[in-house]
């Protein structure tokens, strides 16, 4: 089992899931936010008996990011996992889309996992082992209507991982991508009623997901070592 891990923001959500699944399993976490952390996520990752790093940083800046890392080895030594959560959404047609939509959502969902691979990559080159698990989505593999910003950064973090995944592999380092569907967090609480209803309509097995089932899923692809460049669908089998 992997022992020091940094999940970017890791405040709530997915990312919250994430620390926590693998606080339970024995690793100290450095938890990543950008505007605040909950004083009861550091009690209740501290309470599985491991360590926890909170480090406030906006992942879309390179600087920033390199500091995350920086605090991380200064704190545990070794990055052995990197979870590359962190991601926004804002959400609109084509032809209403501004230009800052267009890169905010690039700068924090692809930039910012570019960042955190360039920095956690010279660690773990060293170490000559990790892994790395970054968050796609779905949407990334077949595109949504109202999301041309947010389907172009998780494709492009689809073939970031592939590249990465490449490059590192001589060293003992895997990198892969988890591709949720629709999972219960507020980046979907903000859907309405009549949306999720069209969502639902798609998804074989009925129901929204779990973060704490994107949890697990990301726990098993930061332990598989002979697992790497792929991208893997937890989507209530949305895209089979
Ligand atoms: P949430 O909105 O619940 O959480 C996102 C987290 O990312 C927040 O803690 C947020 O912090 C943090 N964050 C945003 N921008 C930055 C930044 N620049 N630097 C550091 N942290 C940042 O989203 P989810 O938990 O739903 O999503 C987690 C990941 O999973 C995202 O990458 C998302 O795209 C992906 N995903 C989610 C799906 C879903 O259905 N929920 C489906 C497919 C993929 P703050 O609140 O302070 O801004």
């Amino acid at each position: 089992m992997a022992k020091n891990v940094i999940v970017t923001g890791g405040a709530k959500g997915i990312g919250r899931a994430v620390a926590v699944a693998f606080a339970k399993k024995g690793c100290n976490i450095v938890l990543n936010y950008r505007s605040t952390v909950p004083d009861e996520l550091i009690k209740e990752i501290e309470g599985c008996g491991v360590e926890c790093l909170a480090v406030q940083c906006d992942v879309s800046d390179f600087k920033q990011a390199e500091l995350l890392v920086k605090a991380s080895v200064e704190k545990f030594g070794t990055v052995d996992v990197l979870v590359n959560n962190a991601g926004i959404t804002r959400d609109k047609l084509l032809l209403g889309m501004k230009e800052e939509d267009f890169d905010a959502v690039i700068a924090t969902n692809l930039k910012g996992t570019f960042n955190m691979i360039k920095h956690t990559s010279k660690v773990m080159l060293k170490q000559k082992s990790g892994s790395i698990v970054n968050m796609s989505s779905v949407v990334g593999v077949a595109g949504n209507v109202g999301q041309a910003n947010y389907a172009a950064s998780k494709a492009g973090v689809i073939g970031l991982t592939k590249a990465t995944a490449k490059e590192l592999a001589s060293r003992g380092i895997t990198c892969n991508a988890i591709a949720p569907g629709f999972i219960k967090t507020s980046m979907t609480d903000v859907l309405s009623d009549s949306v999720k209803e069209g969502i639902l309509a798609n998804v074989p097995l009925k129901r929204l997901g779990e973060p704490e089932e994107v949890a697990e899923l990301a726990v098993f692809l930061a332990n598989a070592p002979y697992i790497t460049g792929q991208v893997v669908n937890i989507d209530g089998g949305m895209i089979m």
